[in-house]
């Protein structure tokens, strides 16, 4: 391999969509969360093998992350989640969806909006029913219902919300009382709409774990189409896309007594083998996985990260492995260890350290 490189599985990808497709409804919509690089991948690569498989709408997090989209040729509708205000007028030109989560960002958006020669421009209701991150909250709706009937401007395509806690059986009785203040919340927006927008408040944990009960007309999977469902027994049924290789730069025999790296974190007790792979905190392996915590894979075996991570290097304990050679590859996250395994040993999810993975890494996208 020759090099530090992403690689992107678009035929994993297309496991997982077919996958998570099954779990819901043929007629429910189907929407592919692209934000971030795709989750620290490819976007535009993702972008487009999701629309070659059908997918119904896309979503970003930012204005310049959907304009990268339109530019690589994606033609299906995308939301925008978290639009900032400077970027409106982006978002007219490129086409890009807005989800409207307040009254300011409404007020925002119709100011240029109104200028243009656009009608029945399709935005994206959010409502907060308990995560407390964006949305117009319960006591606004009946106001918004009542302005929006003023706005013919403007066209609700959709009315969403999203989950605190899908992944987790324990907040069953939360995640429930959440989807029925969704749904009553609906009730009371739609009052005075000319039209009925689709519903939607499912995240991946929530086809996984409430398709029955809540997959209304369309569903947003992110983490899924990536390969993990928050949960043993959905990833054995999913296929991470992305695996982080690298190779070995240079092997070191270490005498006991000697040291290892900035600050001299480790000390070797017996005589030591160790490889340095050009593979740091710059490139999204933070520090927390240094000594000892971190173990990637070998050859055949599991090797800790020996001493501190450094910016571009990290070192690794080869002890165990004496065949193992200058050159040779190791695999940092993919199929052994998973993103899950490594992100554990840290104390962090994978969705953190896949969207981690800094753009200088190279990403190669196999079909
Ligand atoms: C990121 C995001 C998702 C995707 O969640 P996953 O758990 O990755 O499937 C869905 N909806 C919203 C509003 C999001 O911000």
């Amino acid at each position: 391999m020759g090099q530090t490189v992403l690689s992107i599985h678009l035929d994993a990808l297309a496991h997982n969509y077919h996958y998570l497709r099954s779990k819901i409804e043929p007629k429910t919509n189907f929407m592919g969360v692209v934000k971030a690089f795709a989750y620290g991948s490819d976007a535009e690569a993702v972008a487009l093998k999701l629309q070659e498989l059908g997918i119904d709408y896309l979503a970003v997090a930012y204005v310049s992350e959907g304009i990268c989209l339109r530019k690589a040729g994606v033609e299906k509708p995308i939301l925008v989640l978290h639009p900032q205000l400077e970027n409106l007028t982006d978002l007219v030109a490129y086409q890009l969806e807005p989800s409207i989560y307040s009254f300011r960002v409404l007020k925002a958006w119709l100011a240029v909006i109104k200028p243009t020669k656009e009608t029945a421009y399709p935005v994206h209701i959010k409502i907060n029913t308990g995560l407390n991150r964006l949305g117009f909250s319960a006591n606004e709706i009946a106001s918004l219902s009542a302005f929006l009937e003023q706005q013919p401007v403007l066209k609700v395509a959709s009315v969403f919300s999203h989950l605190a806690a899908t992944e987790d059986p324990q907040e069953n009785s939360f995640t429930l009382q959440q989807i029925q203040s969704f749904k009553q919340q609906y009730q009371v927006l739609c009052e005075k709409l000319p039209n009925k927008p689709w519903q939607h408040i499912l995240n991946t944990s929530g086809i996984l774990n409430y398709a029955a009960e809540a997959q209304f007309d369309m569903v947003r999977s992110g983490i899924g189409l990536y390969g993990f469902g928050n949960d043993a027994q959905y990833d054995s049924m999913l296929k991470p896309i992305a695996q982080l290789h690298t190779i070995i730069s240079q092997i070191h025999e270490l005498q006991a007594g000697d040291t290892i790296g900035y600050n001299r974190a480790h000390l070797a007790q017996n005589n030591m083998r160790i490889g340095v792979i050009p593979l740091g905190h710059a490139d999204g392996i933070g520090r927390q996985y240094g000594n000892q915590k971190g173990q990637v894979w070998a050859q055949d075996q599991l090797v800790p990260i020996v001493g501190n991570v450094c910016m571009d290097m990290m070192m690794i304990d080869l002890s165990n492995v004496p065949h193992a050679q200058e050159g040779d590859t190791v695999c940092i996250f993919g199929k052994q260890p998973t993103a899950v395994d490594l992100a554990a040993t840290a104390n962090t999810i994978s969705y953190e350290l896949i969207t981690g993975i800094s753009q200088r890494v190279k990403r190669q996208i196999l079909p």
